[in-house]
């Protein structure tokens, strides 16, 4: 974008380090970080395209917010502490108010986590950002997918589904009472769970973040641990604002098959139930929501076997509008 670019970078991109890791941050060809002694390095990225993961018209600070929560989500689901981003940023305009506004929602949540961006490339194009994050564990000690067992107690961290009926508050343009605006809240403003995923170290046997809806994400788990789960939908914790909007069906609906919560499914040993209340972070609620078994994800409600809709978005919702490009499409 040539001189655009340059003071773009420089004028919304450049801030000091926080941490002393970083010896050398944007401005040069790359970046230098000096890894603490005795951690590893983890490592993830996420895209976020509009009209995909976020709705054409979505205010620039949320965009720029969301695209580093849901690489934290990733961090919380590794039980890593984010440390430093690179951010690859694709832009339609040289819109010094869009710029301002993205930066201002991304360092809002970055200086909240301690994150420093480190480097990037911008360009003109579509509307895409995609950051790459990086964070450290100790050595001998993170969180995988693969580590539940039959008999291991499932946990869901949060209210799921709160984000996709704020979804549905948004694009179906439904009254802004203070439950929808706390639905829109949790869709746009996620939360994530990088305490709890810290805490977690200490106890669960598995954990994953959900982010393309819990029953799809649970069969991600549970493939990766070479076993099956039982849902009791009746312990399932539903939204008492969604309640208020939605019917009862479309709140189940949304708690198993709604994406975007970026809440942590995870996995403990009966062994150290009494544990886990003492390790849990002030203000995450987390309930038991079923148990691992030996094979199939299964769903259970009123003491009978229940086939829900949809598990994720890899699927129709037939209750929502059909308008939703960001429903529709793929996403990972
Ligand atoms: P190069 O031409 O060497 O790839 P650029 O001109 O693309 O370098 O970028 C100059 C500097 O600005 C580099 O340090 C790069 O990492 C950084 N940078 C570019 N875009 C961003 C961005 N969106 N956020 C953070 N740093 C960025
Ligand atoms: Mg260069």
């Amino acid at each position: 974008m040539g001189q655009g670019e340059f003071d773009i970078i420089a004028r919304y991109f450049t801030r000091n380090a926080q941490r002393s890791e970083v010896q050398l941050s944007v401005g040069d060809d790359a970046a230098v970080v000096a890894p603490p002694a005795g951690k590893r390095l983890v490592v993830a990225m996420d895209t976020i395209v509009e009209g995909i993961h976020f709705p054409a018209g979505t205010a620039a600070e949320d965009i720029g917010y969301r695209v580093l929560a849901v690489n934290l989500s990733d961090m919380a689901a590794m039980g890593a502490e984010p440390a430093w981003m690179t951010l690859s940023l694709s832009a339609p305009l040289a819109d010094e108010a869009w710029f301002a506004g993205f930066a201002q929602g991304l360092f809002e949540l970055a200086d909240r986590h301690r994150v420093d961006l480190i480097g990037g490339d911008t360009v003109k194009g579509p509307l895409v950002a995609t950051v790459q994050i990086a964070g450290w564990v100790e050595s001998d000690r993170w969180l995988t997918r693969s580590g539940a067992q039959p008999g291991d107690l499932l946990f869901v961290s949060g209210v799921p589904g709160e984000a996709a009926a704020g979804l549905a508050v948004v694009q179906q343009a439904i009254p802004l009472t203070p439950a929808a605006q706390h639905l829109q809240r949790r869709f746009l403003r996620p939360e994530p769970r990088v305490a709890l995923g810290r805490a977690l170290r200490a106890i669960a046997t598995s954990a994953m973040d959900v982010s393309d809806g819990l029953l799809t994400d649970l069969d991600k788990l549970c493939a990766a641990s070479g076993c099956g789960a039982r849902v009791d939908i009746d312990a399932l914790p539903l939204s008492r604002q969604a309640l208020e909007i939605f019917p009862y069906d479309a709140c189940v609906d949304y708690a198993l098959a709604g994406g975007d919560d970026y809440e942590m499914i995870f996995t403990v040993a009966p062994a150290r139930l009494a544990d886990l209340a003492g390790i849990l972070p002030g203000g995450v609620p987390c309930t038991q929501i079923g148990v691992l078994t030996g094979n199939s994800v299964e769903c259970w409600r009123a003491g009978q076997p229940f086939i829900p809709g949809r598990r994720g978005y890899d699927h129709f919702a037939p209750h929502l509008s059909q308008a939703h490009p960001i429903q529709d499409g793929a996403r990972s």
